[in-house]
C-alpha cells in the first residue's frame, strides 16, 4: 500500500464510506481506515449503521411487526393458530442482512478503488495518519486531506455496567437468543422506543425509564401525547421522571434501583437495556500534536462546512455537532468530498428528517410548536387524523395524525410532524417542500393519488387554511 493519499478517511459508518466513494468518483487517490470487527470477529465496513444500528434494528423491527400483527389479523378474517416466534432464525436473518450489506461496501469500494485499511487510524501532526492493525503493527501514511468520521459509541452511567449478557447496549439487545419475560429499559429515547418494541411485540413484559418529566421532549408534543398513549396501550409501562439509581446482577436476573419523586424502589428483571444516549468516539483518535479541537462536550470542533481547527482536516457525522443521523452523516461526508474538489455544496441542517421506526412510526421535519412560540414566530397549523383516512382505515392503521406548521404572514412551511402508517416515507415530501421554501399553499394545490396516505399530507396543507375536506375545520 502507497503511503501517500489525496484523501485518508478515518472511520467506514456512513459518513466515512459514503465520503470515501464520493472522493475516489472526484478523482482522488482515497484511503479508507476502518476498526470495526463484526460478529464473525472479521472487519465490517458501516459502522454503527449497517452493524448493529440502523439496519439491523429496522429488520428485527420489521420481524417483530409480522409476528405482532399476525396476531391481530382476525380483523381481515384471517385466522392463524398459535404463531410462534424463533428468535435465532430472526437474528440469522438479521444477521444475513447486516453481511449483505457490509459486504457491498468493500464491493462499492473495489469499484470505485477506495484503498481500504482494517486499522485503528491515529491523527498525527502534518496530516500524518498512524495505522494500528488488530495484530499491533503500526504504520504511517499522509493525506492532502483527512476527514474524520468516528462515529459515536453509548453512554454509559454510574453504577450500571453493561456485559451484553444480562445488561445491553444496543449492540447486545439486537442479538438476545430468547425473548426476556422481563426486560427493563433505561431512556425512553430513540433507542429505547424502537428496540423496547421489538421485544414489547415479541412478548417482553416491557419496563421503560426515563429521566426527563417530559416524553419525547424534541418533538412535537401533540405528536408525543398521541405517541405516549399508544405506546402505552401496546403494552410499554412507560415511566417518566423516573431515574435508575444502580443495576446489579443477582442469580441471572437484574435487580434495578429506580427513584421517583424522591422514593426509591426495586424492580428484577431478565435482561435490561441502557439507552441513554451517545457520545462522540475520540478515543485514541487524535496525537496530542494533531491539533484538531475538541468542544467541551467532547465533538470535534467544525464550522458550518466541517473543518476543523486544522486546515485540510475535516470532521463528519455522529463525532461533531448536528443531530446523530446515518443520514445527514452520510450527506456531510459527500458534501466534503466535493468541498476538497473545490465545488460548493450546500447542506441545510434545518430540513434533516427524524424518524422513530415504532409502529405506528413517529417523523418530522423542521420545527415543533413548542419551538416556534419559544421563539416568537407567529404561525398557523393545520393537521389530519389517519382515522378520517381511507387507506389508513383499508389497512386497519387508522392511529395518529399529520400536523403541519406554517408561517402565519408568508404562509412558509415551518414544521411537519407525523405519528402514523408510512411516516417515515410521508415526511419526504415535505422535506422537499420545505427544502424548495414551499408554502402549505403549494402541498394544498398539488395533487395526490387516492387512496393514499399521502392524502393526510395533502388535507393537512388544506387545514392550515380551514379548507381541509374531510375533516371539520
Ligand atoms: P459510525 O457509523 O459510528 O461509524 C464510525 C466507524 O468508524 C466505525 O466503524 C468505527 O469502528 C470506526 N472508527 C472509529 N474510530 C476509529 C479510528 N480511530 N480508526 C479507525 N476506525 C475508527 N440513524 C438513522 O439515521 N436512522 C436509523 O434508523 C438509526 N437507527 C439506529 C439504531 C441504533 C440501535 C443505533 C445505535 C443508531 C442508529 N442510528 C440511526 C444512528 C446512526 O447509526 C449513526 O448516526 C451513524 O451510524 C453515524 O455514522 P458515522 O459514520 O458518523 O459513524
Ligand atoms: P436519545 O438521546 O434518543 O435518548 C436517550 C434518553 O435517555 C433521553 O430521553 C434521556 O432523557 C434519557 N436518559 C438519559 N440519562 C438517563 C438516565 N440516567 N435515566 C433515565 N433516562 C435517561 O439516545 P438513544 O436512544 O441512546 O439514541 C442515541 C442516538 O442514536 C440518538 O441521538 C439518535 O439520533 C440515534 N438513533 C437514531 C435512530 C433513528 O433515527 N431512528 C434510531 C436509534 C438511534
Amino acid at each position: 500500500m502507497s503511503d501517500q493519499f489525496d484523501v485518508i478517511v478515518i472511520g467506514g459508518g456512513p459518513g466515512g464510506y459514503v465520503a470515501a466513494i464520493r472522493a475516489a468518483q472526484l478523482g482522488f487517490k482515497t484511503l479508507c481506515v476502518d476498526n470495526f470487527v463484526g460478529k464473525n470477529g472479521k472487519p465490517a465496513l458501516g459502522g454503527t449503521c449497517l452493524n448493529v444500528g440502523c439496519i439491523p434494528s429496522k429488520a428485527v423491527l420489521d420481524s417483530s411487526k409480522h409476528f405482532w400483527q399476525m396476531q391481530h389479523y382476525n380483523v381481515h378474517g384471517i385466522s392463524f393458530e398459535n404463531p410462534r416466534i424463533d428468535v435465532p432464525a430472526m437474528i440469522a436473518r438479521k444477521d444475513k442482512i447486516v453481511k449483505q450489506l457490509t459486504g457491498g461496501i468493500a464491493q462499492l469500494f473495489k469499484a470505485n478503488k477506495v484503498t481500504v485499511a482494517h486499522a485503528t487510524g491515529t491523527l498525527l501532526a502534518d496530516k500524518h495518519v498512524q495505522l494500528t492493525a488488530p495484530d499491533g503493527k503500526t504504520a504511517t501514511v499522509q493525506g492532502q486531506h483527512i476527514i474524520l468520521a468516528p462515529g459515536s459509541v453509548p453512554i454509559s452511567i454510574p453504577n450500571v455496567s453493561i456485559d451484553n449478557t444480562y445488561i445491553l447496549d444496543n449492540a447486545g439487545a439486537l442479538d438476545l437468543t430468547e425473548t426476556p419475560k422481563r426486560l427493563g429499559v433505561i431512556g425512553a429515547g430513540v433507542i429505547g422506543l424502537e428496540l423496547g418494541s421489538v421485544w414489547n411485540r415479541l412478548g417482553s413484559d416491557v419496563m421503560v425509564f426515563e429521566a426527563m418529566d417530559t416524553f419525547l421532549a424534541a418533538a412535537d408534543q401533540a405528536i408525543a401525547k398521541q405517541a405516549l398513549r399508544e405506546m402505552k396501550k401496546q403494552g410499554l409501562d412507560i415511566r417518566l421522571a423516573t431515574f435508575v439509581k444502580q443495576a446489579e446482577v443477582k442469580d441471572g436476573r437484574v435487580h434495578v434501583t429506580i427513584e421517583h419523586n424522591g422514593e426509591q424502589t426495586t424492580e428484577v428483571f431478565d435482561r435490561l437495556l441502557v439507552a441513554v444516549g451517545r457520545k462522540p468516539n475520540t478515543q485514541g483518535l487524535l496525537a496530542p500534536d494533531a491539533g484538531v479541537d475538541l468542544t467541551d462536550r467532547g465533538h470535534i470542533q467544525v464550522d458550518e462546512q466541517c473543518r476543523t481547527s486544522v486546515p485540510g482536516v475535516w470532521a463528519i457525522g455522529d463525532a461533531v455537532r448536528g443531530p446523530m443521523l446515518a443520514h445527514k452523516a452520510s450527506e456531510e461526508g459527500i458534501a466534503v468530498a466535493e468541498r476538497i474538489a473545490g465545488q460548493h455544496p450546500h447542506l441545510d441542517l434545518d430540513t434533516v428528517p427524524f424518524v422513530i421506526y415504532t409502529e405506528p412510526e413517529i417523523a418530522w421535519v423542521g420545527q415543533t410548536e413548542e419551538q416556534l412560540k419559544a421563539a416568537g414566530v407567529e404561525y398557523k397549523a393545520g393537521s389530519f387524523p389517519f382515522a378520517a383516512n381511507g387507506r389508513a382505515l383499508a389497512m386497519n392503521e387508522p392511529q395518529g395524525m399529520v400536523k403541519m406548521l406554517a408561517d402565519a404572514n408568508t404562509d412558509e412551511i415551518l414544521g411537519v410532524h407525523i405519528f402514523g402508517p408510512g411516516a417515515s416515507e410521508l415526511i419526504a415530501e415535505c422535506v422537499v417542500a420545505m427544502e424548495f421554501k414551499g408554502c402549505a399553499e403549494d402541498l394544498a394545490r398539488i395533487i395526490h393519488a387516492h387512496p393514499t396516505l399521502s392524502e393526510a399530507v395533502h388535507e393537512a396543507a388544506l387545514n392550515v387554511d380551514k379548507r381541509a375536506i374531510h375533516r371539520a375545520n
